[in-house]
């Protein structure tokens, strides 16, 4: 397979995006190849900026690359992480990284006729069809409605300890009466706790049964061994999102990081630099992939090579219908677990007019 041509383009979301999101979201990349009806799409964060990063230097390094295997798609990546190095290394030039990466494995699962899940791995007998699911949101009668039994709340420090113990007991009172299926919750802080928060939190919240306590503050202070120790939580911590540099995940595991490790895939560099992940962790700690419910990282976890969770942010339709794409790889939810179709790339093509 030979890339010919790559386009870019940020759309406009009508969803309604927080915080750093509105100009930075994703980007959606085609690339095309020497076979006249085979793109690749892919994803990845960023938005203007990033494509700003793509067809101001990336793009130009992998016109004419031939790919002819799994090993060529990785070096490629390589070759763009090397070539980012002087304002890369992380951040935005990762999620523009990503978003060639995530288009060069569709086009070439497309080309070949090969589902990724295989390419990934080849034992058919560790492939998942039927997916354990999550919501994150704090609307868990729309996603109970959707059958779904595990939620991930979003909770933020007001700075107040006893004030906050108080909500969040109630919340976590509230969820698990008014949705008597409720199976599993888990919180997300958004870093907004700090360490002393989070060890007292842990500890008042252990007869709670909560499965893990996510982003409690920021990376930066978690990677720092000297002042951190997860085994003082009484509770499962769990982080990653924020780590767009796969290296860092090897500080991730010296340092005894987190319980759960939650990479994405459309913003730390792509597949390759998930199989790198996968690799450093040597199944040592469970990965389970944020917003891993999408079709970029839903080839992941169909492989077995990441936990069988799939992360659905603020679901809405039972078969996970995006904004800007056409979502073809999921069949339904059903009793809480996702069923996936058969599909070769990631099953999903960009909108029609995105692209006209
Ligand atoms: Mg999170």
């Amino acid at each position: 397979m030979k890339i010919t041509n790559i386009e870019v383009k940020y759309p406009t979301y009508k969803d309604d995006l927080k915080g750093w999101r509105p100009k930075l979201w994703q980007i959606i990349t085609k690339i095309s190849t020497d076979k006249k009806n085979i793109f690749g799409f892919g994803t990845g964060g960023g938005g203007n900026a990033s494509i700003e990063v793509i067809n101001g230097h990336l793009g130009n390094l992998i016109i004419n690359e031939e790919i002819n295997n799994k090993q060529d798609i990785i070096k490629v990546f390589e070759k763009l992480y090397e070539h980012s190095i002087p304002y890369g290394r992380g951040g935005i030039a990762t999620m523009a990284i990503s978003s060639l990466d995530l288009a060069i494995w569709d086009a070439f699962s497309k080309y070949y006729e090969i589902p990724i899940k295989n390419l990934l791995e080849k034992n058919s007998h560790k492939h998942h069809n039927i997916i354990e699911t999550y919501a994150t949101g704090n609307n868990v009668k729309k996603y109970s409605n959707l059958s779904i039994k595990n939620f991930k709340l979003s909770v933020r420090s007001s700075k107040d300890f006893e004030k906050d113990f108080e909500n969040l007991s109630n919340l976590i009172s509230n969820t698990r009466e008014s949705i008597i299926n409720t199976k599993k919750i888990m919180l997300d802080c958004y870093m907004t706790w700090d360490l002393d928060y989070a060890k007292n939190m842990s500890s008042r919240l252990k007869d709670f049964n909560i499965e893990w306590i996510e982003d409690i503050c920021t990376p930066d202070i978690i990677l720092d061994n000297k002042f951190y120790n997860k085994n003082l939580f009484q509770i499962q911590i769990a982080g990653g999102e924020h780590e767009f540099n796969h290296n860092n995940f090897k500080l991730m595991k010296n340092h005894n990081s987190y319980d759960i490790w939650q990479p994405d895939v459309t913003w730390c560099g792509g597949i390759s630099a998930l199989i790198k992940i996968i690799s450093i962790n040597s199944k040592k700690y469970k990965i389970i992939l944020h917003r891993g419910g999408e079709p970029w990282g839903l080839p992941l976890i169909e492989s077995g090579l990441v936990y069988n969770m799939a992360e659905l942010h603020n679901p809405k339709t039972n078969n996970l219908e995006l904004e800007q794409w056409n979502n073809k790889s999921i069949n339904a939810i059903n009793n809480g677990f996702l069923k996936t179709n058969n599909y070769l790339g990631f099953g999903s093509v960009p909108k029609k007019e995105i692209f006209e």
